[in-house]
């Protein structure tokens, strides 16, 4: 039978530090609809400091935003949602980035093995039940960590898919509530790619090989011609996003409380419990 991973009541909600009107987000975002991402990022540093920080899963947009970011403030920090499942050629690629950037990855992790999942929930969730394999190994230590910012940055486009369609290059953040940056998301990926050319910025080598989105190695695959980027992720399943991009509070929607004692790890050191 089934068992499930528990995952205690938080009794901190986390919540915004500061109040940020709406409004007064959407008009910044127009503003810097012709803006280089540079500007932007400046402004983010400008306005959050410390309180700001970039996501990334490693893929040519992130590759690009990182780049810029490194020319603004290399000391600012970027983390990674470590699902244990990553593919060794995005490892890889973190190292050469580290080196190339200047830039210390911080490592954001469920703090929970793969086999405490097997024997709690499921063997192989990600093919049961990806949707909350998702959760507990991304949407929740997301929201744990964004639980202690103001701002986060993220590399996601317009062009993306149909469900990123409409994002703001800043808006609000209802599901994680924090502001949210987009820099690069009325970018094209012809533009990612030309970027990352002009500069000869290292990439995952296996954008070459049919793989144009990466994610965890068992829900990706490559792509056939003709089929969006993102088609290659979940393949067989009604999934089109893992969670930690969408606007709608998955929590809510679950009826799942966050989780307590979600392990981070700080610039690849030792663990320490954030709760
Ligand atoms: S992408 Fe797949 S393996 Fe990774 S967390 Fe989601 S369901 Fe699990």
């Amino acid at each position: 039978m089934m068992m499930r991973v528990e995952i205690p009541a938080s009794s901190d909600t986390p919540g915004p530090k500061r109040f940020w009107d709406r409004n007064e987000l959407r008009r910044i975002s127009d503003r810097f609809e012709n803006a280089w991402p540079e500007e932007v990022l400046h402004w983010s540093l400008e306005t959050f400091g410390s309180d700001v920080a970039m996501a990334t899963g490693f893929g040519p947009s992130g590759v690009a935003l990182m780049h810029m970011l490194s020319r603004v403030d290399s000391s600012a920090t970027v983390f990674y949602l470590d699902t244990d499942l990553l593919f060794p050629e995005t490892h890889d690629l973190k190292r050469r980035l580290a080196e190339r950037f200047g830039l210390t990855f911080t490592r954001v992790h469920s703090g929970i093995s793969l086999p405490e999942q097997a024997r709690q929930e499921s063997a192989d969730l990600w093919r049961s039940n990806p949707d909350r394999c998702c959760l507990i190994r991304k949407v929740l230590p997301l929201r744990r960590f964004l639980s202690t910012r103001e701002a986060w940055i993220t590399g996601i486009r317009r062009d993306q898919s149909p469900t990123r369609g409409t994002i703001g290059i800043v808006h609000w953040d209802e599901a994680n509530g924090l502001v949210k940056i987009n820099p690069l998301a009325n970018w094209s990926e012809e533009q990612i790619w030309q970027y990352i050319q002009i500069n000869d910025l290292p990439y995952n080598p296996l954008h070459d090989s049919g793989f144009p989105s990466l994610g965890c190695i068992p829900c990706t695959k490559p792509v056939d011609a003709g089929e969006d980027a993102r088609a290659g992720r979940w393949k067989g399943h009604d999934k089109l996003e893992c969670g930690i991009h969408v606007q709608e509070d998955i929590l809510v929607q679950e009826e799942i409380p966050v989780q307590e004692d979600i392990l981070v790890l700080e610039n690849e050191g030792a663990y320490r419990k954030t709760a």
